[in-house]
């Protein structure tokens, strides 16, 4: 009776429980996804299938750059831009090089954004997709740079740019130098627009702090997953600096769009359609198909 508690105890804290005689009872440990928003267990091979988006509920889950890539461009026609650029320690902040090391390793990325140029439905346009599993995508110099060089080769290409947003906002790591990148990509994108070309803007979950502030505010359409966190400084931030309370829905993408800053809020599911429409009604003739 003992043993069997025992083994229950196990199973809860996610070991792999015993029998009588030493044979693993084998137990799939990811055949189950817990929402966290509506707290239903859905299979994972039906949420991965729906592109992680939860099949009760709607909750649109983080996904990954290459995730992202895959769901969005036309098939084989990405062609990456900066691969190899990857930050130094300009401040020498103790521990940062160790720490990009290990998330190199960790999600196959140099840095928190990819950037390159594709066809989406067939048309040609730039692309960025900005990757929160890399450090919570913070944007410092390499981050800044590889945005402000993909609008920089989307304006000497006339091409449109997309850019998928998520960031917990500048880089602490590497200080004033990422506090510049806001400057920076604000002003490739002012001569993006300025040459009359289309910024599409898809905010993701989270973007927030200096990328808000920056470049994922610039889109001359901002189109949004449903009910992700758009911001600049946190909930708590804010009501301890006016102390009042901020109303619940506050910073989220619909939130936003009720007051004019979001265009459209569209499902992952819907996302490609949407971007492939955008640009082929706003195509000058550059941007058709590859
Ligand atoms: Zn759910």
């Amino acid at each position: 009776m003992i043993e069997d508690l025992f083994q229950k105890v196990k199973l809860r804290m996610g070991e792999e429980p015993v029998r009588k005689g030493g044979t693993k009872v084998s137990m799939p440990s990811d055949l189950l996804f817990k929402c966290p928003r509506c707290q239903k267990a859905v299979f994972r091979e039906d949420f991965e299938k729906n592109g992680k988006v939860c099949t009760e509920c709607g909750y649109h889950a983080r996904i990954t750059a290459q995730e992202r890539l895959k769901i969005t461009v036309d098939n084989l026609s990405f062609t990456e831009y900066d691969k190899e650029m990857k930050s130094l320690n300009p401040l020498g902040f103790q521990g940062y090089e160790e720490k990009l090391q290990q998330l190199s390793k960790a999600t196959g990325l140099r840095e928190a954004v990819i950037t390159g140029e594709c066809t989406i439905q067939g048309q040609r346009c730039v692309i960025g997709i900005m990757d929160s599993h890399f450090m919570m995508a913070s944007m410092g110099s390499v981050v800044g740079e590889k945005i402000t060089r993909a609008f920089e080769m989307a304006t000497e290409k006339k091409l449109p740019i997309v850019i998928f947003t998520a960031s917990g906002g500048a880089r602490m790591q590497e200080g004033m130098v990422s506090l510049m990148q806001m400057a920076k990509t604000s002003a490739a994108a002012a001569r993006h627009s300025a040459a009359g070309l289309l910024y599409l803007t898809v905010l993701t979950d989270p973007t927030t702090g200096g990328v808000t502030a920056s470049f994922a505010s610039l889109g001359d359409i901002i189109l949004a997953e449903p009910k992700v966190l758009v911001g600049f400084a946190g909930r708590r931030v804010i009501e301890n600096t006016i102390r009042q309370r901020l109303p619940d829905d506050f910073q989220s993408a619909e939130f936003l769009q009720e007051h004019g800053f979001v265009d459209a809020i569209v499902s992952r599911a819907q996302m490609r359609d949407a971007l492939g429409w955008l640009l082929k009604i706003h195509c000058k003739g550059e941007c058709a198909g590859a």
